[in-house]
C-alpha cells in the first residue's frame, strides 16, 4: 500500500483520509502484536503527514513523498532510547521537546515516531505529555507499542489510540506465500502465526524450530498411550520447557487434530503436511475416539493455561483424562 507492506488497509486509509481533510490529530498510539507491521504502518502515515499534495496524500510523486520513502525526510524523526541504556529515558524526550520548537523544513507537518514505546520510563512519559498539552500545530507524535494499557493515563487520553488486531489467515498466507515462495511449510506456519503475518519472519528460518516440531511430535504417543508414566513424562517435558507452554500445547492440539482428521477421512485438512508419515502413524496405532478424546482434552488444557494454571498439570490432566 503506497510502497509499505501493510496488513491493515481499512486502518490506514481511515488516517490517510484524516489529513487529507486536515482533521488528522497531535498525538498517537499505535498498539498491538509485534509482526504486525505497525512500525511500517506509522512511516506510511507519516509520508502522508508530509506530503506536499494533502488533498491527495500521500501522492508518491512530490520531492517529500520521495524522501520519505527513502527514510531520509528531515521532518520525519525517529525517537530512540540511548545506546547503552535498556530503557527510553527522559533524556531522548527532552531532546525530542527541544527538536520540536524548531519548525518544520517542509510546509507540512513535523512526525516523530517512538517506535519503542513498551519501553518508556514514567519520566519520560511525563516529559512527553508536557508537549503534548500544547504541540505546535505542525507536530504529530506516534507511540508505537504492544499495548497502550502500560502508558500513563494522562498520555493515553491525549492521544488517539490505533488498535492493530490480528488478521485474516488469507492475510498471513499471502504474505508469507510472497516473502517465501519456496517455503514448504505455508500451512503450518499460516495456523502457528494465528494472525501474526510477521511472526514467520522469526520462525522461517529459525534453526530450532524443526527440531522442537519433532520433540513435540514424540510426545504426542504419551499423550494418547493411557500409560501414567508417559503422562507424566510428557509433564515433565513441559516442565522443563515452561516458557514455551503455549506453543507446545497449541503443536500437540495441531497434531493430534491432524491425526484425527486422517482417521476420519478429511486429509486434505491436515496442517502438518510435512508430517504426514508421522502421522499416519499415530492413525495406525490409535483409534478415531482416543484423536478425538485427545483433541478435546488438549483444547480443555489450552484455556486452562490461559487461567495461568501450571503448564505440566495442564498436560498432565490431559494426558490422564483422554
Ligand atoms: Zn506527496
Amino acid at each position: 500500500m503506497y510502497g509499505y507492506e501493510i496488513f491493515h488497509e481499512d486502518i490506514l486509509n481511515r488516517l490517510i483520509r484524516s489529513v487529507r481533510e486536515g482533521k488528522n490529530a497531535a498525538a498517537y498510539i499505535f498498539e498491538g502484536h509485534k509482526g504486525l507491521h505497525k512500525s511500517e504502518a506509522a512511516r506510511l502515515f507519516a509520508k502522508a503527514l508530509v506530503c506536499e499534495n494533502p488533498e491527495n496524500a500521500p501522492c508518491c510523486g512530490c520531492p517529500s513523498c520521495v524522501e520519505a520513502q527513502a527514510g531520509s525526510h528531515p521532518d520525519i524523526i525517529y525517537v530512540e532510547k540511548e545506546k547503552d541504556r535498556a530503557s527510553l529515558g527522559v533524556g531522548p524526550i527532552r531532546d525530542m521537546v527541544t527538536e520540536c520548537g524548531i519548525k518544520p523544513f517542509g510546509k507540512r507537518h513535523k512526525v516523530f515516531i517512538i517506535d519503542e514505546g513498551d519501553l518508556l520510563t514514567p519520566e519520560a512519559e511525563n516529559a512527553f505529555l508536557k508537549i503534548i498539552e500544547e504541540p505546535p500545530e505542525y507536530a504529530v507524535f506516534i507511540i508505537i507499542c504492544s499495548n497502550a494499557e502500560f502508558l500513563l493515563e494522562t498520555v493515553r487520553s491525549r492521544s488517539i489510540i490505533v488498535t492493530f488486531p490480528p488478521v485474516p489467515e488469507e492475510i498471513v498466507q499471502d504474505y508469507i506465500e510472497r516473502k517465501y515462495p519456496d517455503e514448504p511449510r505455508i500451512d503450518f506456519f499460516v495456523k502457528y502465526c494465528e494472525g501474526i503475518p510477521g511472526a514467520a519472519d522469526e520462525l522461517i528460518g529459525d534453526p530450532e524450530l524443526e527440531g522442537f516440531r519433532d520433540e513435540v511430535l514424540s510426545l504426542v504417543p504419551r499423550l494418547l498411550s493411557k500409560n501414567k508414566i508417559h503422562g507424566f513424562e510428557a509433564a515433565d517435558y513441559v516442565e522443563k520447557n515452561k516458557d514455551k507452554a503455549a506453543d507446545i500445547c497449541d503443536l500437540l492440539l495441531m497434531y493430534t487434530r491432524d491425526a484425527m482428521v486422517i482417521a476420519m477421512g478429511s486429509p486434505e485438512k491436515v496442517i502438518n503436511t510435512d508430517k504426514r508419515d508421522k502421522l499416519d502413524k499415530l492413525v495406525e496405532a490409535y483409534p478415531a475416539e482416543r484423536l478425538v478424546a485427545g483433541v478435546t482434552e488438549l483444547i480443555t488444557a489450552r484455556k486452562m493455561l490461559d487461567r495461568h494454571v501450571k503448564a505440566s498439570a495442564a498436560i498432565l490432566h490431559a494426558a490422564l483424562d483422554i
